[in-house]
């Protein structure tokens, strides 16, 4: 039996969970979970428990610790006092090693690392390239480090997964000299969630991963799409950052860089503020006042028109990621709907697939809104294509990921 402790560092959040691995446990079993929590204080943000989980957890304690670093009676100022809190609740006896996100790994790390003063320097050079994020999880590494002694720390990085993108789908046309000097780059994003899902999707459909081809679309509040060609990554939306790519609730994704040169030249707007617009205010937020696919479908089912637009523009997205990754791959086995909206959202899902069946590529309408939270193919059962709905985990694969490198 091993014991793993994931821990995933926000700016203002410490989510946990605390998995026990009978030996042998593999990717595509499901760890029971011991403990689990989350902390947040970002109100953007929707923390309910993920949807996702579709292990059957032992939930032997769990523990939530608060808005780290507001100014809150007891909240905790600092990741230290917030993961301090978390262990008081939970016992880490045995623990045989931390799990850590870790979003971006640069072209620096194409697998899961042992953290060493080396590793923790190379997660630090690549702060630029995640300004938001590679602080807070250093923050976090360095937290456990110090209150965990001797339990070996394992970085699981965002990006990992895509390092096997070809060079054709991983730069971008600019000046090559100037992309060389300041890391411009796809990068891509999510690479935990689409490796879980697409070898899940292959387990589902009953066949080696090496042999099929799938494009998972994963649609939480951060949305990307995934081309996975036999199990490697050959195209990702998102890129240099997580902005590119599919529409989400709070970001644009795709749209045409002159609208940055426009808002600032036009509208006067500094790059911080043309920054927080494009991240913050737009997607589902920005054209319709919701980044909740919940609160959107329920406006969207009273006639609010901005609400139908948000959906349409979203949906259209994801189904031009269908049509370029299809084309990429040239033969396609699987498309696979995960996280939050693609799990829970049947409107979203055919909406998105909607008019492909002379791609082979069909959505069974009973199939899709039948109440099932497993994963589930939603196509009928002669399609060329299918389509299947795969719970994400997250937590799981940073959990075996790092049970495999501390086995190593
Ligand atoms: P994160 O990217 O934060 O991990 P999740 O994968 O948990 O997010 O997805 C969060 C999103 O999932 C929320 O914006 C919410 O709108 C959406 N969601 C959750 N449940 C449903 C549901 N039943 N129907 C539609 N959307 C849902």
């Amino acid at each position: 039996m091993s014991r793993v402790l994931v821990l995933n560092c926000g700016s203002s959040s410490l989510k946990y969970r605390l998995f026990d691995v009978p030996a042998g446990h593999g990717w595509n079993a499901a760890g029971g979970v011991v403990a689990r929590g989350a902390a947040d204080s970002d109100p953007a943000r929707d923390d309910e428990a993920p949807a996702a989980a579709e292990v059957e957890p032992v939930v032997v304690a769990s523990g939530v610790v608060e808005r780290i670093g507001e100014s809150e009676p007891g909240a905790p100022q600092n990741h230290a006092e917030a993961l301090a809190a978390a262990m008081a609740e939970i016992s880490l006896d045995g623990l045989t090693a931390v799990g850590h996100r870790v979003v971006h790994g640069g072209l620096t790390f194409t697998a899961p690392a042992l953290v060493d003063d080396a590793v923790l320097a190379a997660i630090a050079d690549l702060v630029p390239l995640a300004p938001l994020h590679n602080p807070a999880n250093l923050a976090g590494i360095q937290v456990a480090r110090s209150l965990l002694p001797g339990v070996p720390q394992v970085a699981v990085f965002d990006t990992a997964f895509h390092r096997t993108l070809s060079p054709a789908a991983s730069t971008y046309a600019i000046d090559a000299e100037t992309a060389e000097r300041y890391g411009i780059h796809r990068y891509g994003f999510h690479g935990t969630s689409h490796a879980i899902v697409s070898r899940r999707t292959a387990a589902l459909l009953g066949r080696p991963v090496e042999e099929v081809n799938t494009i998972t679309l994963h649609l939480g509040n951060g949305a990307s799409a995934c081309a996975v060609e036999g199990g490697r990554s050959v195209g990702t939306s998102m890129g240099l950052s997580p902005l590119e790519g599919l529409v989400m609730g709070t970001r644009s994704g795709d749209l045409d860089p002159a609208i940055i040169f426009h808002l600032h030249r036009v509208a006067g707007m500094p790059l911080s503020e043309i920054d927080e617009l494009l991240n913050r205010r737009s997607g589902l937020v920005g054209l319709a006042g919701v980044n909740d696919m919940r609160v959107l479908l329920a406006k969207r089912a009273t006639g609010d028109r901005a609400a139908a637009l948000a959906f349409e523009v979203y949906c259209r997205r994801i189904r031009s990621y269908v049509g370029a990754y299809y084309a990429d791959l040239g033969r396609l086995d699987a498309i696979t709907f995960t996280a939050g909206v693609g799990e829970n959202a049947p409107a979203v899902r055919a909406a998105a697939l909607a008019g492909l069946d002379r791609l082979g590529i069909v959505v069974d309408p009973a199939r899709n809104e039948a109440p099932e939270r497993g994963a589930r193919v939603i196509s009928p059962p002669d399609a060329p294509v299918a389509v299947c709905v795969v719970p994400t985990d997250e937590e799981w694969e940073i959990a075996t990921q790092t049970l495999g490198v501390v086995a190593a």
